[in-house]
């Protein structure tokens, strides 16, 4: 009889890869995937109905004994690429270094995102054979395209939206327990997102009609890019603080020392002035009360003694909740202020709907962490930065979060899409606990 952590390892040590060019996958990892999950969760198998959609992904269904909005949990199969040379561990080795409550596991997806699955799955089996089951239906929703096209859960979702359903809770990952989120507070706190930002890239071109590097134009294409991005990056966009940032600084004060808290008690006086000083404070600070701009694709000329006929840049935009894809458009091609630049609009999607921070689905969440996760944690509604398959949701139920179970240090967060990616034994342990909760009170 394996154990949970035996069979997470076993899981994690299948590379199921995914590549933005959907000809380079692998697919016979989720194959082996999908069939490993049959082996090692035989009685989740046997109890809930299960459908393969939209290629790879995998829809769980667990019958309540009554009718009602289900419960639905998110996770992802799929894994970013590695650098293997980067990483002191083989990435798909699944070592563990330590002993006891200090053993740490080493694996690319021990967080992001098998460490949900696998979490989740744990939990379910455990209950199932205990002889629970839960009142109204259980769905689990694992795609398995997250980390590029996120296919898999728009496709879960259309298969939910066929069948009329609208869930009264979807959890997806996002946030983690984390200590010292704000610099001044170290409070533990829960982060579940409520909203995430949109997100659009638009692409700058410059033309020329061509020539020769040894008798330029006065303003070639590359400069007159390089002016456009210049512009950009001398006017980002205004600061505000969003219902959902607000809401976690409202959160937090009182664990706050002084005189921050009363800063953050008085947020009706002091808002603008908090959002002003937030981007001085790091990255993060900065991406949670603005719009976020930042050029990254850059293409000249094809040889280092021509003119570039057409000069190009990509800007990764990333919208705050309130702004919008055109809004932001519009604004970009205001700065630039140039009609040589051609600005289309590439990739975009508004941000998301802001779920509600009161109510019984967010409560449902917040007493399984002091449940599981210890009484001292605070959860608290926050902004989530970057995009999940989670919004994909946003259309079929009202009360979509982000949060994965798990305490994680700033280090082991930034292992996420980077080398060395790690979880805590005893902290993934803890995370079986919290789905368990969850689940229990469905
Ligand atoms: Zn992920």
């Amino acid at each position: 009889m394996s154990s949970p952590l035996e069979r997470f390892r076993e899981l994690l040590r299948i590379p199921t890869i995914s590549h933005a060019d959907e000809s380079l996958v692998d697919w016979t990892r989720f194959e082996e995937f999908r069939s490993a999950l049959e082996r090692l969760y035989p009685e989740t198998h046997r109890v809930l109905q299960r459908d393969l959609v939209g290629g790879h992904s995998l829809l769980y269904r667990w019958p309540g004994t009554s009718v009602g909005d289900p419960l639905v949990l998110m996770a992802h199969q799929d894994v970013v690429p590695v650098v293997e040379s980067e990483w002191r561990h083989p990435p798909f080795g699944a070592e563990i270094d330590g002993e006891g409550a200090d053993a740490v596991l080493h694996a690319r997806g021990a967080i992001d995102d098998k460490g949900a699955v696998v979490a989740i799955l744990e939990a379910v089996e455990q209950l199932v054979v205990g002889g629970f089951a839960p009142r109204h239906d259980v769905y689990l929703a694992f795609g398995h395209n997250e980390e590029t096209a996120g296919g898999g859960a728009r496709a879960i979702v259309d298969e939910l939206r066929a069948r009329g359903i609208r869930p009264a809770l979807v959890l997806d990952e996002g946030g983690a327990v984390v200590d010292g989120v704000i610099p001044g507070i170290s409070v533990p706190t829960a982060m579940v997102g409520v909203a995430e930002r949109g997100v659009l890239t638009l692409r700058l071109t410059a033309r020329e009609a061509g020539g020769h590097a040894s008798t330029p134009p006065r303003l070639p294409a590359t400069a007159r890019l390089a002016r456009a991005i210049d512009r950009l990056q001398r006017h980002p966009f205004p600061t505000r603080l969003v219902p959902p940032v607000r809401a976690m600084l409202t959160t937090l004060a009182p664990y706050a020392p002084q005189p921050l808290r009363t800063v953050l008690r008085s947020l009706g006086v002091t808002g603008a002035l908090v959002a002003a000083v937030f981007p001085r404070l790091g990255p993060e600070m900065n991406a949670i009360v603005r719009t976020t701009a930042v050029t990254t694709e850059l293409s000249g000329a094809q040889g280092e003694n021509v003119l570039a006929t057409s000069a190009r840049a990509s800007v990764n935009i990333r919208l705050l909740t309130g702004d919008t894809v055109e809004g932001a458009t519009a604004r970009v091609r205001r700065i630039i202020a140039d009609p040589l630049v051609e600005i289309d609009a590439r990739h975009g999607s508004d941000p998301s709907p802001v779920s509600s921070w009161r109510g019984e689905p967010w409560r449902r969440i917040a007493r399984a962490v002091s449940a599981t996760l210890g009484e001292d944690v605070v959860t608290t509604p926050y902004l989530q930065l970057g995009a999940s398959d989670s919004r994909w949701f946003t259309p079929i139920s009202r009360h979509v979060y982000r949060f994965a179970p798990f305490h994680l240090t700033a280090s082991e967060r930034e292992s996420l899409h980077s080398h060395d990616e790690r979880i805590r034994v005893d902290v993934w342990l803890r995370g079986i606990e919290f789905y368990r909760a969850l689940v229990s009170a469905s």
